[in-house]
């Protein structure tokens, strides 16, 4: 057998016909560059996820960047988030000359562990960046009590997680401002890069707005100092089709992840999904002893395995400036030592699941 883990193809042609037609109808249109579905699109945004404001940009990562701009976060800045991410978290916290202060993780669900958040707090702390990892978010009732408490405020990552719910709530709109990414890979993706920032402050989203278009506030007339950070209308007119069946990808995530959970539970740590959360699965991640073998193992049985992350983020060469060391982070180290994810898409069938799960359990 061979399992496809992200199957991107399948998901094109599932909705061919639509996706073609709209994207010949931008291209005979000429509107390249914020055309209608762009509005639309933010519109459809906010009706799904109940944020007063949705606004599409260029990436996942131009996103955050974009809502520390908005947010005014200066050099030597403090932001709070987990070395247990995705570089671009903490890479555009460095770019804009702030300081990434690490917090390790829950060992549960790998997010950022809230209680040892407010000893992390100094004067010149600004921001809780939390990230919603594989596809579930934070503890964000606690995050966002402590952010008040000490005038700060909380930007979800939620670059995997959109869709995922928090006390019936949904992701991105969970804090003053949520940021995700529509890469391809990620659970809503579109055809190149893609991302969008929430929230429900009118002035922020003005000036995210203005932030996205160089700081402009009308043509040629610049405000701030932003940067070029549009969505394409083409990606804007392929999410808006995928994102009218997108709860039914979700759906059928959820009910692969259900079925891993069957078969894998006696034999392994299965993910951990907290009861007042639901979970996107972005990610199907499982931990394992001598990961390479397994990896190895699986992919001579035609299933493709990957690793979200095998280095912390304070192990990395180019945080060496922060002055982390080995051992600072110890349940990031440990379970980037051992995090394994599985294939993961809305098309994996039962009997690809069963497969998957059977040659692995030979080796454990
Ligand atoms: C993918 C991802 C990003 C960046 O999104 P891009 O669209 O690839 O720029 C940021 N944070 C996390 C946690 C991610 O997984």
């Amino acid at each position: 057998m061979k399992i496809d883990f992200a199957n991107l193809q399948k998901a094109y042609q599932e909705h061919k016909q639509a996706i073609d037609q709209i994207m010949e109808d931008v291209v005979s249109s000429s509107r390249f560059i914020m055309g209608q579905e762009v509005v639309d699109l933010e519109k459809a945004l906010q009706n799904y996820t109940g944020a007063k404001y949705a606004i599409t940009c260029s990436s996942g990562t131009d996103a955050l960047l974009l809502a520390m701009m908005a947010l005014n976060i200066k050099p030597g800045d403090e932001i709070i988030t987990t070395p247990f991410t995705f570089i671009a978290t903490a890479e555009t916290i460095a770019f804009l000359g702030a300081v990434p202060v690490f917090v390790d993780i829950d060992s549960l669900t790998y997010n950022i562990d809230v209680d040892l958040v407010e000893e992390k707090i100094t004067a010149k702390t600004k921001v809780i960046m939390p990230v919603s990892l594989y596809g579930q978010t934070s503890e964000m009732d606690e995050l966002n009590e402590l952010a008040m408490k000490h005038s700060l405020v909380v930007i979800e990552d939620a670059a995997q997680s959109f869709g995922a719910t928090y006390k019936n709530i949904k992701s991105c709109n969970l804090s003053t401002v949520g940021c995700t990414s529509f890469f391809p890979a990620k659970p809503l993706g579109c055809f190149g890069d893609g991302g969008a920032l929430f929230t429900n402050d009118e002035s922020l989203a003005n000036k995210i707005k203005s932030m996205r278009v160089h700081g402009q506030t009308q043509r040629y007339i610049h405000k701030y100092v932003g940067m070029g950070g549009r969505l394409d209308t083409l990606q804007a007119a392929i999410l808006l089709v995928k994102l009218k069946h997108y709860d039914k990808d979700v759906e059928r995530r959820q009910t692969v992840a259900k079925q891993y959970n069957e078969l894998l539970k006696d034999h392994i740590s299965i993910p951990f999904i907290k009861n007042h959360n639901t979970s996107v699965w972005a990610q199907y991640s499982i931990r394992v002893k001598e990961r390479d073998n397994v990896q190895r193992w699986l992919k001579e049985k035609g299933i493709p395995t990957a690793v979200h992350y095998p280095k912390p983020l304070h192990l990395q060469e180019c945080f060496e400036y922060l002055g982390y060391k080995r051992g600072d982070f110890p349940i990031s180290e440990k379970i980037s030592s051992e995090i394994m994810s599985l294939p993961m898409n809305p098309y994996l069938t039962e009997e690809e699941v069963f497969y998957i799960t059977k040659e692995l359990k030979e080796l454990i």
